[in-house]
């Protein structure tokens, strides 16, 4: 189950790590982005200065409890040690904002494709960032194009808060197929699409990794529901035998 326990494990681990990049997922629409600001708050060592992306201003407005709606490129003291900036995925907003930041919560990231996805990725990556996080509000879209960036996928859901939520939120997640598959790695190119899922690899790479299916990819709904064992699927990098299905996408 992709609980409240474990998205904090892999965040806070992903803010000691080397990578630059996470991609959080998941059915709990309104508290991803919160408990990413929190454990930044809570983790990452200070002074930082982070820039909030969002396409609605409201929205950072209503989890910082302010009263009025945050300003573009004014900055908001949040904590001791801690500057936050907002701007929006709109590009002409980001003249204003820093040019140089620590940490970047890219929220949602639903209405970005491939283009405006990368556009805004080497925006951030001018300014110097060290830690980038993408999060999503409904998982109904495509967001393979994320995985030119390599990130390191965690998916916190509502199942174990709120079961009956996470049903409802299960059923919009649309079942996607082959053709959506963004370009693939060297070491997934030569498999066949419909046997390819992206798993986190608990093995040799404790990374985000294409994985080799012992059956057809039936989609990302029927897939995450299927009793264990059903699907297995084998890391295409270090050889990594998973059956954790509940995690699994692409
Ligand atoms: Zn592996």
């Amino acid at each position: 189950m992709n609980t409240k326990l474990q998205a904090i494990q892999k965040i806070s681990s992903f803010l000691k790590g080397t990578n630059q990049t996470l991609l959080l997922t998941g059915t709990h629409q309104k508290m991803k982005h919160p408990l990413v600001l929190e454990l930044v708050l809570s983790k990452y060592p200070a002074p930082a200065t982070i820039l909030f992306r969002t396409n609605n201003l409201k929205i950072l407005g209503e989890t910082l409890g302010l009263d009025r709606d945050p300003k573009i490129g004014k900055p908001i003291s949040v904590q001791r040690g801690f500057t936050l900036f907002p701007d929006t995925i709109k590009r002409t907003t980001w003249q204003s904002s820093p040019r140089s930041i620590d940490i970047a919560i890219v929220y949602p990231i639903d209405s970005l494709k491939f283009d405006a996805g990368g556009e805004c990725i080497q925006d951030l990556m001018h300014r110097g960032v060290k830690k980038i996080f993408l999060v999503s509000w409904t998982d109904n879209v495509d967001f393979s194009w994320t995985e030119y960036f390599n990130p390191v996928h965690v998916i916190y859901d509502a199942e174990e808060e709120d079961s009956e939520y996470h049903e409802r939120m299960m059923e919009h997640v649309s079942v996607r197929s082959g053709p959506d598959l963004p370009s693939l790695p060297a070491y997934a190119a030569s498999t066949p699409i419909e046997y390819l899922v992206q798993i986190w690899c608990r093995g040799k790479c404790l990374n985000t990794r294409w994985a080799k299916l012992n059956l057809p990819y039936p989609g990302e709904v029927a897939i995450r529901k299927a009793e264990l064992g059903k699907f297995r699927a084998k890391c295409l990098k270090c050889g990594y035998e998973a059956v954790d299905n509940s995690n699994w996408s692409r």
